[in-house]
């Protein structure tokens, strides 16, 4: 007897792309099309692997109602003004979409068993995303013609952070038995800790990054890759392989893998 063999069912789109420009429809997308990557404070970000492109949401509060454009608006036009002033190998552009979600509260139910629990408290509730270019796969529209792209790819992800010094006044309001200097982001970790969304603070300071001194800098990239948080992240071939909650085992394969690769080619 012959047997059937049954198409996969199509599953119902869960959120469709609607493009700014002409109203057209950029993609219908199911489940099956999208894969939570990340998020932080305010924004949560969507992959779209077939399109090679990210889709970054706004997060609202559970009880606030469906938030306006304008800040999406702002933060596309923010990008391509300050695009402008670098070149085009340098930056991308962001592009501003209008989202049809059929069911927000089916969404974000699907979307709640990928989240951290301490970032649940806030959900999507956007009429418009913006999409950028997925930069954890390589551009290879970006490489000359005579660079050719064998074995593994490797992204590394820095959030550098803000990184000035705080006021005399306001570190002694929140330190009073420090004399030392903290900047912002070391503050925050201190604050954190006690509100026990981490676990233990950093040795990274942005401060130290950009100081130019090679001692300082390098104790900076220590401190991102042994607490890396929500500051740094490396992919292979577009695959998250080390970020906060993720042996280290990987970062070491993925670096000595790096080390060979180029040994290969001296
Ligand atoms: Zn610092």
């Amino acid at each position: 007897m012959r047997r059937i063999r049954r198409r996969p069912k199509k599953l119902p789109a869960i959120l469709s792309i609607i493009s700014k420009t002409d109203g057209s429809v950029v993609g219908h997308l199911d489940r099956n099309d999208l894969v939570y990557r990340a998020e932080g404070n305010a924004n949560l970000v969507l992959a779209i692997p077939h399109m090679q492109q990210v889709l970054r949401l706004g997060k609202s509060s559970r009880n606030s109602d469906h938030p306006s454009n304008d800040h999406v608006i702002m933060v596309t036009e923010y990008g391509r003004i300050m695009s402008s002033l670098f070149t085009a190998d340098f930056t991308i552009e962001p592009k501003l979409v209008f989202l049809r979600i059929p069911n927000y509260q089916s969404l974000n139910n699907w979307l709640n068993q990928f989240r951290p629990s301490m970032r649940c408290d806030k959900e999507i509730k956007c009429r418009a995303g913006i999409l950028y270019p997925d930069l954890a796969i390589l551009r290879r529209d970006l490489l000359p013609e005579n660079i050719q792209v064998k074995g593994e790819t490797y992204c590394v992800e820095i959030k550098p952070k803000q990184g000035w010094i705080l006021p005399k006044d306001i570190l002694e309001a929140l330190f009073p038995d420090s004399d030392g200097q903290f900047c912002r982001f070391c503050a925050m970790q201190y604050l954190k800790l006690v509100r026990q969304t981490i676990k233990r603070v950093s040795n990274y300071c942005p401060i130290d990054l950009f100081s130019g001194d090679r001692t300082r800098m390098l104790k900076a990239l220590q401190g991102l890759v042994e607490t890396p948080q929500n500051n740094f992240r490396m992919w292979r071939s577009g695959h998250l392989i080390y970020g906060d909650g993720l042996d280290s085992a990987r970062f070491r394969e993925a670096l000595e893998d790096v080390m060979c690769q180029r040994d290969h080619t001296e």
